[in-house]
């Protein structure tokens, strides 16, 4: 297997993994969606909510607001499925505001200054004139499995890669560069060819293949996969790099395989 990184930066990793199987680099996916550990809010005490909108709704946002949770953040704390999970104390938040004023993420002021939302634009709730908000949270260590909130990935998604061949001993048709949505495709009249200009964009959606047809149903392109190569996108909600996130998923799926050979050595007895 061969991996080559196309890109990267901050919040998002495009690789490329070659001579894989499809249920390997699922695996791989669901890892890092839903056992990477991530840090939420789970516990929301409204002590006083003046605003129009709801307890429940204002929970949800503050839920769903990321927070810093690289290794470095989540050290130290207690893992759902370890023993004192339930009644280990996270990390506190309080918010006390008054109106007229939009409350933002930035507003949360944090128990551990490592600990904090990850952007601070991020609106929560309106005051008008005169209203008052006061809540405590805790944020706790949790897993996407369990709830969104803890999926750390926005976009962890892959394709096989596109392969694209011409049926040479039909004439040429400049139609199907032009059908192209995303610019994958270039007619070249000077040397009489179509150009393939950025093959890893190509969502197979076969717009070329369709506007190429003949009476017959063969076309001048056929757009198809290669089973065995993938494009893999890993974007992270800037809780963690993506490349965390990945080390994370890939340990996690080890130590599953580990159990799983230990498992089969002791005869699948236990
Ligand atoms: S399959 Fe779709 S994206 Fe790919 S080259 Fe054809 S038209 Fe473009």
């Amino acid at each position: 297997m061969e991996i080559e990184v196309k890109s990267q930066t901050d919040n998002e990793v495009v690789f490329i993994i070659r001579n894989a199987e499809v249920p390997f680099v699922n695996a791989i996916r669901r890892c890092a969606m839903v056992n990477v550990p991530k840090i939420a809010i789970e516990n929301v005490n409204m002590i006083r909510n003046d605003s129009a909108m709801f307890n429940e709704v204002l929970a949800h946002r503050l839920g769903l607001t990321p927070l810093v949770s690289d290794i470095d953040a989540i050290e130290g704390m207690s893992l759902p499925g370890d023993e004192d999970y339930e009644e280990s104390r996270g990390v506190m938040f309080s918010l006390e505001e008054e109106g007229p004023k939009v409350v933002y993420s930035k507003d949360l002021i944090s128990s551990d200054s490592k600990i904090k939302p990850v952007y601070d634009t991020i609106p929560l709730v309106k005051l008008k004139e005169g209203e008052k908000l006061r809540i405590e949270a805790e944020a706790k260590v949790g897993y996407g499995k369990e709830h969104v909130k803890w999926m750390p990935t926005t976009v962890c998604a892959y394709k096989q890669y596109p392969e694209i061949t011409f049926n040479e001993d039909m004439e040429i048709d400049y139609e199907c560069a032009d059908a192209c949505p995303r610019g994958v495709l270039k007619s070249d009249k000077r040397s009489k060819k179509i150009k393939v200009l950025d093959i890893e964009n190509c969502t197979m959606c076969k717009s070329c293949v369709r506007a190429s047809q003949n009476q017959e149903g063969k076309s001048y392109i056929n757009v198809g996969y290669n089973e065995n190569d993938f494009i893999f996108k890993l974007e992270t909600d800037g809780s963690m790099p993506p490349k965390e996130v990945l080390l994370q998923a890939c340990n996690e799926l080890g130590e599953k395989a580990e159990k799983f050979i230990k498992f089969s050595e002791e005869g699948g007895t236990k």
